[in-house]
């Protein structure tokens, strides 16, 4: 279903892929798991996206529920893969949760970079809570948000296990108050308007876990390290053509 200028919209198992149209290519933000990923890809197709023009996938984190079928889509379609610089990170104290591996992200971003492709450009935005390695991208006023938020302001499952830290969740929902985004993506649910009362949803839903049970995770829940303060922002180019063709 096209939900927005050149962005379709995909779902099964209740996961959401999206599929944007860069001007004879298309990226991916997220590709979901294994079990489901025909019939997104299949519902993308019936929405006339051809899926040998899938030149990148764009992981918001590396669960496996956003990212589970990165291997077999690179298998198939050797998409370029860009994902936050902590996302293989994760699969050495997680690997229950992470699918991804250094060998299959192509380029690694932080806050504050671009991506550009076509004519399409990205500003990342590094949201760690849910996860370390949570990327909000940003293109033009709207959001592909993953787990961060649903419109209806539901949160993210925040486990220790795999690196969830409430204040992490808090600082990056206040700065997502701040962006100047007006429509969200997310990887579950609907996608929508973004507004001021779903973001304060959220962050009472974090403050109601961390007063409830969030005695765990406020203790063991580390900040995600930071853009080092020597490391520039960088703008990375993707060509809109696959490797070889
Ligand atoms: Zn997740």
């Amino acid at each position: 279903m096209e939900v927005g200028p050149g962005i379709y919209r995909a779902e099964s198992n209740s996961e959401v892929v999206y599929a944007l149209d860069c001007g004879g290519a298309h990226a991916l933000v997220d590709v979901g798991g294994e079990a489901g990923v025909d019939e997104k890809l299949g519902q993308l197709e019936a929405d006339g996206v051809d899926l040998d023009t899938v030149v990148a996938l764009f992981i918001t984190h590396c669960h496996q529920d956003h990212a589970g079928a990165v291997a077999r889509l690179r298998e198939e379609k050797s998409p370029r893969v860009v994902a936050h610089r902590l996302a293989c990170e994760q699969l050495r104290y997680c690997p229950a949760y992470t699918p991804l591996e250094d060998s299959m992200v192509d380029y690694t971003v932080d806050q504050g970079d671009t991506v550009e492709i076509g004519e399409l450009s990205f500003q990342v935005h590094h949201m760690p809570g849910h996860t370390p390695d949570t990327v909000a991208w940003q293109l033009g006023d709207g959001l592909f948000a993953g787990d961060i938020l649903r419109c209806d302001g539901t949160i993210g499952w925040m486990d220790v296990h795999w690196g969830s830290c409430i204040g992490d969740y808090r600082s990056s929902l206040q700065r997502l108050l701040r962006l100047p985004v007006k429509r969200i993506y997310p990887g579950h649910g609907e996608c929508g308007e973004l507004t001021r009362d779903s973001v304060e949803e959220g962050l009472h839903r974090v403050d109601t876990l961390a007063q409830a049970d969030g005695s765990l995770l406020t203790a063991m829940g580390r900040p995600a390290p930071r853009r080092p303060a020597d490391v520039p922002t960088k703008i990375v180019r993707l060509p809109t053509v696959l490797p070889g063709a």
